[in-house]
């Protein structure tokens, strides 16, 4: 069994199934992570308890005490950043098989997270920190002063199984570069490209031991995020889970990306053809798993025969196939339970009242992409995060309300809007209370530089390298008395 095991990691070029205290883990390789579109067992990994993962922190600790220079860590990613180019396609086939990606949607996730490793190099700057207006005011009389921005030390990171390697790439390049050490627990179902990430920061010069990997239950992830001796939490994920990790990770520093429930509104003015496009993309891609992903459309009455017959017929056009099919549009969902969630949830919306106008069938983990239309407000498919391929399309008459419609979840990350009328986007922009607003473009677009993140239920704080960087770091005074 364990033989097997170590050749799943091995075949993909991963030295262990965890790495704590400066050491790959090769033995005790119990959770098999499998993939979703047929089950095949892609490799074995450890599972943590919390003991192992006392070890993790105590070892991440103890790494700091070993000088590691700015020059060094912006060389370090550097490097690894190339690395990550250089090996693309291999990291691709990882992220693939692991999750629900296509091998189309994994190799632009790996080529993002050389660039989000890059842009945390470039970031070395920002640590530069200020100079200290002390000659504003009497008090700073015969003094100056200036301060440079000081790592927080311990970081713990929890991330999801969408996006594997990009959102492990958001923790540890801005994490890194600001001179933290960091535990990271990956999702129990995409673990590999975590591992396959670090295995590179390593080969890139890392030192051995600042950085931790370590799959975990709950408990030993309890265990993490509560423990004293780190210094700040960062969480990618839902809500529920985000809230259970606020709560143990009681006062201290924590930063949360959490779920959307996002709209596009396209006005009278819009520009119909690109919006349907736009819609179809931002709804169905990585079969709808997307935190930026395309839930909900409010379209001017005017307007909404014609979007909803432009989405229909993109969608009729989408490949669902296999993940390794370079020709396919739409893979499976993660595991076959979300694929049955989401026919129960479309068929509770039919139940009161919607209409399927395309897809609605499930087959194992496939979800056919589906649009519904007369989906009254209080059904769950327009209420809760739907993270899978479904869309709502839904007719308007009057901006204004329409604007409250959109605003009217718990959610805020990011909201599109298409008009040719500036005035109407500058309104949507005044009004959304979202993270994000997209003017001729849906939610579903972001670049790894900009701060970003989500008002209301949709997170705390902002990621995007820079302003990550910023987060991992604070800024230490220094003030001279020339008296
Ligand atoms: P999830 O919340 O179920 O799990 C995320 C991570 O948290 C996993 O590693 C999981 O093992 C861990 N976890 C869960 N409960 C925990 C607990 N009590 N203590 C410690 N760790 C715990 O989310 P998921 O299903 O993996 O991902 C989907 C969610 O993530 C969606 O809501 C999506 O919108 C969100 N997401 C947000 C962003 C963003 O940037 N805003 C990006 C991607 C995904």
């Amino acid at each position: 069994h364990e033989a097997a095991t170590a050749t799943g990691l091995e075949a993909l070029g991963i030295p262990g199934g965890g790495y704590v205290d400066g050491a790959w883990i090769v033995d005790e390789l119990t959770l098999a992570v499998t993939d979703p579109e047929d089950g095949a067992v892609v490799a074995h990994v450890h599972v943590g308890d919390a003991a192992t993962m006392d070890r993790a922190i105590a070892g991440v600790e103890r790494s700091l005490r070993d000088e590691w220079e700015l020059w060094e860590r912006r060389e370090v990613l550097e490097r690894a950043a190339a690395l990550v180019r250089a090996e693309s396609g291999r990291l691709a086939r990882i992220i693939s098989a692991e999750s629900s990606k296509t091998i189309t949607e994994a190799t632009r996730e790996a080529a993002r997270t050389a660039e989000t490793i890059r842009l945390s190099a470039a970031s070395a700057h920002l640590l530069e920190g200020e100079t200290l207006a002390l000659a504003d005011t009497p008090r700073g009389r015969g003094r100056f002063g200036w301060n440079r921005r000081a790592p927080l030390g311990v970081v713990a990171a929890i991330t999801p199984f969408n996006d594997p390697m990009n959102l492990v790439a958001h923790k540890v390049g801005p994490a890194l570069i600001a001179g933290n050490a960091i535990v990271l627990k990956p999702a129990l179902t995409t673990p590999l490209s975590a591992l396959a990430l670090l295995d590179i920061l390593l080969r890139a010069g890392m030192p051995a031991g600042r950085m931790a990997v370590l799959v975990a239950e709950r408990e030993a992830g309890t265990a993490l995020v509560s423990d004293p001796r780190v210094a700040a939490v960062s969480f990618t994920g839902g809500p529920t889970a985000g809230d259970a990790i606020a709560r143990a990770a009681g006062a201290r520093k924590v930063m949360m990306e959490l779920g959307g429930n996002n709209a596009v509104v396209v006005c009278e003015d819009g520009d119909v053809v690109t919006a349907a496009a736009g819609i179809v993309d931002g709804a169905f891609g990585v079969a709808g798993q997307n935190c930026l992903s395309v839930q909900r459309v409010y379209v001017h009455e005017s307007r909404y025969d014609e979007l909803v017959r432009r989405v229909v017929d993109g969608t009729a056009r989408l490949v669902v196939g296999s993940k390794r099919d370079p020709a396919t549009d739409v893979g499976p969902l993660i595991a076959e339970r979300e694929a049955i969630r989401m026919g129960s949830w479309v068929s509770e919306a039919v139940e009161q009242g919607a209409r399927v106008a395309i897809g609605g069938t499930r087959d194992g983990a496939y979800f056919a992409p589906t649009v519904l239309v007369d989906v009254p407000d209080d059904a769950r498919v327009l209420r809760e995060e739907v993270f899978g391929p479904v869309v709502s399309i839904l007719p308007f008459r009057d901006l204004d309300d329409a604007l409250d419609r959109v605003d009217d979840t718990e959610y805020g990350l990011q909201a599109g809007i298409f008009t040719g009328s500036m005035a109407t986007a500058m309104e949507a922009v005044e009004r959304l209370h979202v993270g994000s607003v997209l003017i001729n473009e849906t939610s579903d677009f972001r670049i790894d530089s900009m701060p970003f993140g989500g008002s209301k239920r949709s997170g705390v704080g902002r990621e995007g390298v820079a302003s990550a960087v910023l987060e991992y770091s604070e800024p230490k005074n220094v003030i001279v008395s020339v008296l």
